[in-house]
């Protein structure tokens, strides 16, 4: 304790004057916010980018924050941003970063309320998706870092509890997932040191993985010598939005002895939407682990994702440990089980229930079926109206949110790969619209995931528009 009850300089010296300024500050976000038609993304001048090297500047924090921070967001808060798979925030955040900002949170483990938050925030998202309440999971960055989460499980299935101390030796694992399979399952596929090899791609047919093509790449491993362990079904690929059949990799997973792993990111949240969109992930409830994120398509402020693994035991397993220094006590701040660090990788951890607790108790379940409904239909509409321009064409079925399209069909594939290219950057540097690109049958086209809970119709006929005049 200090005897001369100076305040320490890492707090304010003077809270009234700190007070109003933050308040002020407030305002100011929540009138972006509010205003979020007026933001689109632009780019960082040179002079803001030198800006932010540390101690050149005199203004004051939140001069500069408003100078230098606001205007220059990624842009998906924006009702004209489609791009990659970018949710919008909610002004629900506020609250919960406010509360996070006094609480400050370490949800590792330990007894205190946030704990419990968190447990209610995953067992509603695993009713959600039908999941038995034997089930565990932990809130994560997002699909990413669930993804290693559940492949750890799977492994362990596969190996055994010594694989945590002995490796996986000479041991060859392999994992299956169609074409579509997102980047984050290959990655936790060589953190986890299986390598990417062991990542077989299975063939598709109408975009959904062909399970019989998959008994026999599983046949022919076995044979060999290695071992098959895990299926990947999606639950929305990241390029166009294709849907697994879950039901059929379930069988099979059941036949084949896989462990099924769904990536639902984006996807999953189909089960709350209404028909037809809700019946894409009917088997859902069948994986042994699903991974899904609320940052996308739950619009909720990044970053917040979930991992779900079906038996809680094998979920242990794979990652609890618990050394002196973190030993639970019976009661006071020590107690409390389960803490979060025996389920993921991180011990210290912040309180990402929050985010997700304010959004669900602010607007209610319903809000958010309609919001992800909705956006079912834009992509729908987006499709219809691509469809009914001249020389433009819509390049895969559109399932649920993400729409892919050429702006000119007549033209030969690197010509249309290039004008698609130079539609997206000339819209996103005018501020028009984000669409991002992907490649479809060797042609790069554009692409909109629609998890943006403020497009409306008028959005999609003014990003079309811009198309058609960009187009020249
Ligand atoms: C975004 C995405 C991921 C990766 O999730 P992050 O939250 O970005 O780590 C994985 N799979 C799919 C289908 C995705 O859309």
């Amino acid at each position: 304790m200090s005897s001369d009850n100076k305040t320490s300089p890492l707090d304010p010296q003077d809270w009234d004057a700190f007070r109003s300024e933050a308040h002020a500050f407030l305002d100011a976000c929540m009138d972006q916010m509010q205003n979020a038609r007026d933001y689109p993304w632009q780019p960082v001048p040179e002079e803001v980018k030198e800006r932010f090297a540390i101690g050149t500047q005199n203004a004051s924090v939140t001069e500069r924050l408003k100078s230098d921070v606001l205007p220059y967001g990624c842009g998906s808060p924006h009702p004209q941003f489609w791009g990659w798979v970018q949710g919008t925030g909610l002004a629900s955040g506020f609250l919960s970063e406010m509360a996070n900002v006094v609480t400050n949170i370490n949800c590792g483990g330990r007894d205190h309320g946030a704990v419990y938050m968190e447990r209610a925030v995953i067992d509603w998202t695993r009713q959600q998706m039908g999941f038995p309440e034997t089930a565990s999971g932990v809130l994560v960055t997002g699909t990413s870092q669930a993804t290693v989460i559940a492949f750890a499980a799977a492994r362990l299935r596969a190996l055994g509890a010594n694989v945590r101390k002995t490796g996986q030796g000479d041991v060859r694992l392999v994992a299956y997932a169609s074409g579509g399979v997102h980047n984050a399952s290959k990655k936790a596929i060589e953190l986890l040191g299986i390598g990417s090899d062991n990542l077989r791609l299975v063939p598709t047919v109408d975009g959904q993985m062909d399970v019989s093509a998959l008994a026999g790449m599983v046949a022919e491993d076995h044979a060999s010598g290695a071992k098959p362990f895990l299926v990947v079904g999606n639950a929305g690929t990241v390029d166009i939005g294709a849907f697994d059949d879950l039901n059929l990799l379930a069988d099979a997973a059941e036949n084949l002895d896989l462990w099924l792993h769904v990536d639902g990111a984006f996807g999953a949240w189909t089960r709350i939407a209404e028909a037809p969109y809700r019946c894409l992930t009917d088997g859902i409830e069948r994986a042994d682990s699903i991974a899904l994120d609320y940052h996308k398509w739950m619009y909720v402020n990044y970053d917040c994702g979930c991992v779900l693994i079906r038996d809680e035991d094998e979920h242990r397993a794979a990652f609890a440990a618990r050394p002196a220094y973190l030993q639970g006590g019976a009661r006071g701040l020590s107690g409390g089980d389960p803490w979060f660090c025996d389920y993921g990788i991180d011990l210290s951890r912040g309180n990402r229930a929050l985010k997700v607790w304010t959004a669900l108790e602010t607007y209610g379940i319903d809000a958010f079926s309609q919001a992800i409904t909705g956006n079912c239909h834009l992509a729908a509409y987006m499709a219809s109206q691509v469809g009914s321009a001249q020389n433009m064409r819509v390049v895969a079925p559109v399932a649920s949110n993400v729409c892919v399209f050429t702006a000119d069909e007549t033209l030969a594939a690197d010509a249309q790969s290039d004008l698609n290219q130079r539609i997206s950057e000339d819209l996103q540097e005018n501020g028009e619209a984000v669409f991002s690109t992907t490649l479809v049958d060797g042609v790069k086209v554009l692409r909109a995931a629609i998890t943006n809970h403020r497009t409306h119709q008028t959005d999609i006929d003014a990003a079309l528009a811009a198309v058609m005049k960009a187009r020249g």
